[in-house]
């Protein structure tokens, strides 16, 4: 029998001063040391989960946000009901959340540089992709083109939504599309994994970007490590669907504190507009004969993940 399951997390392993214990290194940190720090254990680099307005106060210049494609909202065409209907999820998501869906997209800026910016909510029912999310995927594509601005994502997503159907899957193929499109201008495409990023967002606009950032510590993998133990009958390694095992497996190409994200995303945006390009100037006339500007812009951006590597810091501990 269905029956309402109601869990209460939001104080899990906190006090009533909303000071909570680390994950990483059991410190208790006060909301304001956190907050303070983008959420970043300061004793050992532990990186709690951003909400979508802190994302955009994290990368965006202040006061440079303008929402697009704000008034979407999912219909519910199947009237499904798990433990209780979708339309009530739906409500009962906007409500704690304050946000209309699990992925906001709009213009902003970078350090002055224009971009397309969409940021993705895990506490919007788990991130997960429905009808509104691909068509907010494809919406900031489309501003991206239009506009001739370089599209930044930060994914957060345990998947496909369930409740939509095969019209959540159908999104998967629909923000493949839009990758497209934007290599076919071409368009810079940089795309932020955060914990989790799963499922039909992994497997989609998630892992098609040019380059392919993760968070330290972050789970980025198509299911979940018992799932596939299951199907395969074999134990899989401990660091399984880790940032740093993806990075090693080359699904990454670079990982990047929250602490120096912004800057990183500037200094790569900057180099796709400027030094690289110029840098590029005789290459990309060859390559155009050959290949189109796609081929240049490949070029640039093998570049820049040779530089990235070369920069990374060292595990820290
Ligand atoms: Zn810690």
């Amino acid at each position: 029998m269905a029956q309402r399951v109601s869990v209460d997390i939001s104080r899990r392993g906190g006090n009533d001063n909303g000071a909570q214990s680390c994950p990483g290194c059991k410190e208790l940190l006060s909301a304001a040391e956190l907050s303070s720090n983008s959420m970043v254990c300061p004793h050992c680099g532990h990186h709690f989960r951003l909400n979508a307005r802190q994302r955009i106060e994290l990368l965006a210049d202040a006061g440079s946000w303008t929402e697009i494609a704000a008034n979407l909202r999912s219909a519910d065409p199947l009237e499904f009901f798990d433990l209780r209907p979708y339309s009530d999820r739906l409500e009962e998501a906007e409500y704690d959340t304050g946000l209309s869906e699990a992925m906001l997209a709009g213009r902003a800026k970078m350090n002055k540089m224009d971009v397309v910016l969409a940021v993705m909510d895990f506490a919007f029912i788990g991130g997960s992709m429905g009808s509104v999310v691909g068509e907010r995927f494809w919406r900031a594509a489309e501003e991206a083109i239009e506009q001739r601005f370089p599209l930044v994502v930060v994914c957060s997503s345990g998947g496909a939504r369930m409740q939509e159907g095969i019209l959540s899957l159908l999104q998967m193929a629909k923000t493949t599309c839009a990758v497209e499109l934007m290599g076919e201008v071409p368009i810079p495409f940089i795309s932020v994994l955060t914990h989790p990023t799963t499922g039909g967002v992994m497997a989609s606009f998630a892992t098609l970007a040019d380059v392919i950032i993760a968070e330290p510590g972050s789970f980025l993998s198509f299911s979940g490590p018992r799932i596939i133990e299951q199907t395969i009958k074999e134990k899989l390694p401990e660091d399984f669907g880790m940032a740093e095992t993806n990075v090693k497996n080359g699904q990454v190409d670079m990982i990047v504190s929250r602490l120096e994200l912004k800057e990183r995303l500037v200094q790569i945006l900057g180099m796709l507009e400027g030094g690289v390009a110029c840098a590029l100037e005789p290459l990309w006339k060859e390559e155009t004969r050959f290949a189109g500007r796609r081929g240049a812009l490949t070029q640039a951006f093998n570049r820049i993940k040779t530089f990235a590597n070369a920069s990374r810091r060292p595990p820290q501990g």
